[in-house]
C-alpha cells in the first residue's frame, strides 16, 4: 500500500495557509495552486498533499494517503527485527560469550541463524529511531518537509529578522532587510508597526492540534 497508493495529488485545499511557513502560491511545474502543506516532488513530477518526503526505499511519496502505511511499515519492521532476533537467538541456543564460536565453528544452519541475528540487531535501532522520530513529528504537528521550514523561521527570529504585523484580517509575518521589509515569499512590502518576534511563544503552529488529534488525522486522512 505504501508503495502503490497515490499519496494524494489532487490540489484541494484541506488546510488553511498559516502565513508563516505556507502562503498562497502556484506550483511552477504543475501551474496549479499549491495547497498549504503540499510540495512538488521533483522525482515523481507531481504536487503531493501533506508531503512528508520522497522515500527511495518505497519509490513513492510519503504524504496525505500514504503516511499511515509508511508508519505501519516502520512499525512492522521494528516488530519483524525484534521477533527475528529473538527467534535466531533461540535457534542458536548459545550464550553471549559463546556466540561467535557457535556461529563460526558449527553447521551452516547456525551460520545462517547467526548472520540473520546480526542483521536484525543492527537494523532494529535504525528503524526504531526512525519510527521514534516520526512519533515526535506527529507530537509536534509537523511533517519532515516542514521541519526545514521551521528551522528557517527559527534562524530568522534568532537573528532578530522576523516581525509580526497585525492587520484587520489577522496577522502576517515579514522579514527585515536593509531597505525595509519583505514578505516570507520575498515581495517588498510597506508595513506599519511591525513587532519583533522573539521566540516560539510569539508564533503558532496552526497545524498542531495535539498528539491524539494529529495521530487520528494521519491515520484517517480526509478524502480529497
Ligand atoms: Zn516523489
Ligand atoms: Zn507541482
Amino acid at each position: 500500500m505504501a508503495v502503490l497508493l497515490d499519496p494524494g495529488s489532487k490540489p484541494t485545499c484541506i488546510y488553511p495557509f498559516d502565513e508563516i511557513i505556507y502562503t498562497p502560491s502556484t506550483c511552477r511545474t504543475c501551474k496549479t495552486l499549491k495547497p498549504a502543506r503540499s510540495k512538488h516532488c521533483s522525482v515523481c513530477n507531481r504536487c503531493v498533499q501533506l508531503f512528508d518526503h520522497h522515500c527511495v526505499w518505497l519509490n513513492n511519496d510519503v504524504g496525505h494517503y500514504t503516511y499511515r502505511y509508511f508508519l505501519t511499515f516502520l512499525l512492522s519492521k521494528v516488530w519483524t527485527f525484534t521477533y527475528g532476533a529473538i527467534l535466531c537467538w533461540k535457534a542458536l541456543s548459545t550464550t553471549p560469550r559463546m556466540f561467535w564460536h557457535t556461529v563460526t565453528k558449527s553447521n551452516s544452519a547456525n551460520k545462517i541463524s547467526g548472520a540473520l541475528f546480526l542483521l536484525c540487531i543492527l537494523l532494529l535501532p535504525l528503524v526504531a529511531i526512525f519510527l521514534a522520530e516520526h512519533v515526535r513529528y506527529i507530537y509536534l504537528g509537523v511533517t519532515t518537509n516542514e521541519t526545514a521550514k521551521w528551522d528557517y523561521i527559527r534562524y530568522l527570529f534568532e537573528n532578530r529578522l522576523l516581525y509580526r504585523v497585525d492587520t484587520e484580517n489577522g496577522c502576517r509575518y515579514v522579514i527585515a532587510n536593509e531597505t525595509g521589509y519583505t514578505t516570507l515569499g520575498g515581495t517588498q512590502v510597506d508595513v506599519c508597526e511591525p513587532k519583533l518576534v522573539h521566540s516560539w511563544n510569539d508564533l503558532q503552529n496552526i497545524y498542531d492540534k495535539g498528539f491524539n488529534s494529529n495521530l487520528v488525522e494521519r491515520i484517517f486522512p480526509k478524502a480529497l
